[in-house]
């Protein structure tokens, strides 16, 4: 480790919310050791994969809503900082089958944050989307600002300039314990000590520690990698991202952009698993994701299935999909990115964790934020004054 003029932090964990607090970091100043159980990036980890969602629009977790500007602007203050522009501008299409009540507050936050919406008329559906089943769709809403960040590239270019600015890597070195009060980990046998010690281990923390057992939990989660029929491939090469909203079902669909492959997932959560164990898809791991895709598009029968893939979130007990982030004893600091949404805010949260280490904030406000429970009027803009009539 470089010697550090504003003290040394050991972060735990190679994804995006360790690489992310890594960064932070070194641009204040400290000295920063990373440690990752596999090769960095870690196929394993919940962060490596070709693409990721990222948007305004936010549903019942309305407070994410209002960070989003932030975390939009922090990705674009670190794709300059590592010299590469790995996010992919797209509309976000919702397709709504049930009142699963997504719209009103996401109708409310995209107004409050005056970022574009409005609903497409469902006899525009086959034209413009020729691939959608239009059987049960009761609304379609276009959003504005959102696109594709590619997981990959970033943590791959994060490493290289964190290395080249003196962050040290310790590849294969898994933690198997903690002391967050002496800022001690040991890895392969070795303690390491450093003034402070973030742990963001993902859907490995439980095994680091029981703090958040009562809040966060792994889920094992299928997605498909799928290659459309031809007379669906010039509307997928074009087609936007999209997700379908059901109240038991629902499917988020990445095109294929710069290089990556058509993707399909689901948003239910199994809470179940274990990170280390096989990640071979079987095919209860993908029954519902097929059923739900069903739904979603037409003939999709016909679709070839490339990859099935097993990775893991972690997610909340309760429905709330919120970050939990917190001091553990007096040195050490837990980052649990949560759910399917923990890519698009990794940076933001990894700098305001930073930002509390440096002292620039307290932890309390650190944890609010990380959880989308800040002071709304802090974040965002009164609505601009009406002209007089
Ligand atoms: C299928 C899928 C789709 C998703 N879609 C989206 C999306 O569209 N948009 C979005 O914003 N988010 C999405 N997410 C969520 C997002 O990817 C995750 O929330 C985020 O990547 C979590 O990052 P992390 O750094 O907390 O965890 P991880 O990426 O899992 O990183 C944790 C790292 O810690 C390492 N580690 C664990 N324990 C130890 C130890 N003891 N010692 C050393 N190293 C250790 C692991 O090997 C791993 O590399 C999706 C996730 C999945 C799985």
């Amino acid at each position: 480790m470089m010697a550090a003029s504003r003290g040394r932090v050991i972060v735990v964990g190679a994804g995006i919310a360790g690489l992310s607090t890594a960064w932070a970091l070194e641009k204040r100043g400290f000295a920063v050791e990373v440690f990752e159980q596999g090769p960095i990036p870690n196929p394993r980890a919940s962060s490596y994969d070709e693409h990721r969602i990222t948007r305004h629009a936010y549903g019942t977790a309305e407070g994410y809503a209002y960070l989003m500007p932030q975390a939009f602007a922090m990705y674009d203050a670190m794709f300059r900082d590592i010299g590469a522009d790995h996010f992919a501008r797209s509309k976000v299409i919702y397709f709504i089958r049930e009142d699963t009540g997504w719209y009103e507050p996401s109708a409310r936050s995209l107004s409050r944050l005056n970022s574009g919406f409005r609903d497409i008329p469902l006899s525009d559906i086959p034209e413009r989307f020729p691939m959608v089943e239009t059987a049960g769709l009761t609304r379609a809403v276009e959003t504005d600002e959102g696109g594709m960040l590619f997981p990959i590239r970033i943590l791959t270019d994060l490493v290289v300039a964190l290395g080249n600015r003196g962050v040290t890597f310790h590849s294969d070195a898994r933690v198997t314990a903690v002391d967050p009060d002496a800022g001690l980990v040991v890895a392969n046998g070795r303690e390491h000590r450093a003034d402070r010690v973030v742990i963001a281990a993902g859907a490995w923390l439980e095994k680091l520690t029981p703090v958040l057992s009562r809040t966060v939990v792994p889920s094992r989660q299928a997605v498909m990698y799928i290659a459309p029929p031809p007379e669906f491939a010039k509307a997928w090469a074009d087609a936007p991202v999209l997700i379908d909203l059901g109240v038991n079902s629902g499917t988020y669909t990445l095109p294929p952009r710069r290089g990556t492959r058509l993707k399909i997932g689901d948003h239910v959560f199994t809470r179940a698993g274990d990170a280390d164990g096989d990640r071979i898809a079987t095919p209860a791991d993908v029954a519902r994701l097929e059923s739900a895709a069903r739904l979603s598009y037409r003939g999709f029968d016909r679709y070839q299935v490339l990859e099935k893939k097993i990775c893991f979130y972690t997610v909340t007990r309760d429905t709330s999909e919120r970050f939990a982030v917190q001091p553990w004893g007096t040195r050490a600091w837990i980052v649990s990115a949560c759910s399917g949404h923990g890519f698009k805010l990794g940076p933001l949260i990894g700098d305001t964790v930073a930002g509390a280490i440096a002292g620039e904030r307290s932890p309390d406000e650190a944890t609010r934020f990380a959880a989308g429970q800040m002071d709304l009027e802090e974040h965002v803009a009164p609505p601009a004054p009406q002209p007089a009539e």
